[in-house]
């Protein structure tokens, strides 16, 4: 029997999604977003099955250092990106060493970086804040920042540029264009290479797509708005969350279950135990009704998720067994569904799964 609760991973649906991208950003390049463990689709895994081919991703975008390390000490070779970039200073040596590159946002790493005197300049994206007010800087500092950086010994030059959309995933909301527009406007006639666009603006925005497209999210076949799918637009949900029924029971009419007894049945039922709970990332403000698949049919939540278990209704006419297996989601119940039943995103699903659940790369 295989282990339960796995996360099987679909190298097909990766390669597929990456392919689907380059048709949908033909003019750029694409930098792989595998921060957080790959979105919880394991790093390693991920980055080797879109990288190492030709036509694979041109490049990796992290958050954390050790996570680009890694990607190296596994053998990847494309570019390798710090999305926030580096914390300290010491860490500059290894960043030069294994050629990753770093995205400079605050005035605390310029600083840094003057200070430093390092083997090799070290390739810089500096991130302008077009409106999404978070990190980089202001339209007004620009200008001073940059011509820091260009005087500064320890960064190779041409600066590369880069900014982040804070409403690309609402398709009507007027403030992506104007980010396009202060950006474009601020780096007119600079060189360097240009990225703007993630996931959202990949797929709704595609003139900000520029030199690098920069998708997480649709590279797992998950749409990043909320009410869409991934396959409205031919992507192909890469991870299927499963576990296994580990009790069928006969459950009364009036009836409570779990924690609370807070769920009673309105008529005789049978109800299947799943062997998943929150001990593995499955969200415990699940509600009543989320669906899971069994057997070819959705079945819903009943009562508390608990650490390690949660109950669903089968109905008193189940055929279900002990041992059968369970989808909590994946291709026939899309992640995003199961999402806004919790009242969630689906990039909080997927990234929060625990060590626990075993991640399995699949043909
Ligand atoms: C996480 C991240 C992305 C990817 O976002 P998705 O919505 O998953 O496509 C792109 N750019 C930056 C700077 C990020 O931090």
């Amino acid at each position: 029997m295989k282990p339960f609760p796995r996360a099987e991973i679909s190298r097909h649906a990766l390669q597929h999604n990456l392919a689907r991208l380059r048709e949908i950003a033909p003019h750029s390049q694409i930098m792989a977003v595998v921060k957080a463990n790959g979105y919880g689709h394991g790093l390693l895994n991920v980055a080797q099955c879109v990288g190492n081919y030709s036509g694979g991703a041109d490049g990796f975008g992290l958050a954390r250092f050790e996570e680009a390390l890694e990607l190296r000490d596994g053998g990847v070779k494309g570019r390798l990106l710090l999305l926030e970039g580096f914390f300290r200073a010491s860490d500059l040596p290894l960043i030069v060493a294994h050629d990753i590159e770093t995205v400079v946002h605050h005035e605390s790493q310029i600083e840094m970086l003057e200070k430093s005197s390092l083997s090799k300049p070290v390739k810089v994206w500096l991130k302008v804040d077009s409106g999404m007010h978070r990190l980089g800087f202001s339209l007004t500092q620009f200008a001073d920042v940059y011509q820091r950086l260009m005087s500064c010994p320890s960064v190779a030059k041409p600066i590369n540029l880069m900014t982040h959309f804070a409403c690309a995933d609402e398709p009507q909301n007027p403030l992506t264009q104007k980010q396009i527009q202060a950006f474009e406007d601020l780096i007119k006639g600079l060189d360097g290479e240009r990225t703007l666009a993630n996931s959202a603006a990949t797929l709704f925005w595609p003139h900000s797509q520029a030199d690098w497209i920069r998708p997480g999210i649709a590279l797992y076949g998950v749409s990043p708005v909320v009410g869409d799918k991934g396959v409205n637009h031919q992507l192909i949900p890469a991870m299927e969350l499963v576990s296994n029924l580990i009790a069928v029971r006969e459950h009364k009419a009036g009836g409570t279950v779990g924690y609370g007894a807070y769920w009673q049945a309105k008529e005789d039922t049978l109800l299947g135990v799943v062997a998943i709970g929150y001990g593995d990332g499955y969200p415990r403000n699940a509600p009543e009704g989320t669906p899971v698949l069994i057997n070819g049919r959705r079945v819903p939540i009943v009562g508390r998720v608990s650490m390690d278990m949660l109950t669903v209704d089968l109905g008193k006419d189940a055929t279900d067994n002990v041992g059968d297996s369970v989808q909590l989601w994946g291709k026939d119940l899309a992640v995003e569904e199961v999402a806004e039943h919790i009242g969630t995103i689906a990039y909080e699903l997927v990234t929060k799964l625990t060590p626990r659940v075993v991640v399995e790369l699949l043909s």
